[in-house]
């Protein structure tokens, strides 16, 4: 199987949680997998990241933004490949512009067009584990662009889409979705399954466990996904286009509990 993993910033965010992630990959690839693995940066490294640029200049252009806000993905990357290499097994990290992931211009909020398999499918064959950046892009001037706040989980199912993987974990710091924010909502039920649609309607009331597009990309290329939780073998959320038993409910129950926190 092909399979591409997801590894969110609160999951690689110190070395611990690097070698724990790093033995969850090795264990994937030990299986017989082939493993593609997409990175965000280290726990609040963004958020710190936007306020040193704002330090410096309060006004700084959108392109220069992008310009350091990328290099949060690429030192996780980095890192993981060598906290991988470090237990015996062979990774590569790659960045955007060396995937060849192609967006459209603007800066901080750019979509992705087109991603080259190239690189992959060659490091793939030489039975490297391969890192690759979340969040980033390249656009037709060369520069690097973002895909906005979150938007490496978009990174993993493009790639997901275009390599046909055969499954898409997104890892998180919450086992999987559930009917409200489980930080916020004490009695909140996780769900062993969501519709596409569903998922779509939880992410645009603000759900950040899964990014916006993401959830459109992963409907559109009828990629299977799955939410789970890199601290723990729960078995996770399943995303996917029909459920059983309408699951109406949850995206009322929803914006009913944010109503209540509102
Ligand atoms: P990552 O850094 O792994 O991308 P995020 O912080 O972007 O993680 O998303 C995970 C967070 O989403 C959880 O910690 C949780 O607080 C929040 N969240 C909001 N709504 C939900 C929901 N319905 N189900 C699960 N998590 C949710
Ligand atoms: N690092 C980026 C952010 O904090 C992208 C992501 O985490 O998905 O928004
Ligand atoms: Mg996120």
């Amino acid at each position: 199987m092909l399979i591409v993993q997801k590894f969110g910033g609160s999951s690689v965010a110190n070395k611990e949680r690097i070698f724990n992630v790093a033995k969850r990959i090795i264990d994937t690839h030990n299986a017989g997998n082939d493993v593609v693995v997409v990175l965000s940066a280290q726990g609040d490294t963004t958020d710190e990241l936007i306020e040193k640029a704002h330090e410096i200049n309060p006004k700084a252009s959108k392109r220069e933004m992008d310009m350091l806000l990328a290099t949060g993905e690429q030192q996780s990357v980095a890192l993981m490949a060598m906290a991988i290499n470090s237990l015996g097994a062979r990774a590569i990290s790659l960045n955007a512009m060396q995937v060849g992931i192609d967006t459209t211009s603007t800066y901080g909020n750019a979509r992705i067009k087109t991603i080259s398999r190239g690189r992959i499918e060659h490091e793939l064959d030489r039975k490297n584990i391969v890192i690759i950046t979340g969040f980033q892009g390249v656009n037709k001037y060369e520069d690097v662009t973002t895909l906005g706040r979150g938007g490496s989980d978009t990174s993993a199912v493009a790639l997901a889409a275009r390599l046909h993987a055969d499954l898409c974990e997104i890892y998180t710091d919450v086992d999987g979705v559930y009917t409200a924010d489980p930080r916020v909502v004490k009695d909140a039920k996780k769900l062993n399954e969501i519709s596409y649609d569903e998922m779509l309607e939880l992410a645009s009331l603000g759900a950040k466990v899964l990014h916006n597009r993401s959830v459109e990309m992963a409907k559109k290329y009828n990629v299977k996904l799955v939410v789970r939780s890199s601290m723990s073998d729960a078995e996770g959320t399943i995303v996917k286009e029909e459920c059983k038993g309408a699951t109406r409910w949850v995206v009322k129950s929803y914006s009913h509990n944010l109503k209540i926190i509102a």
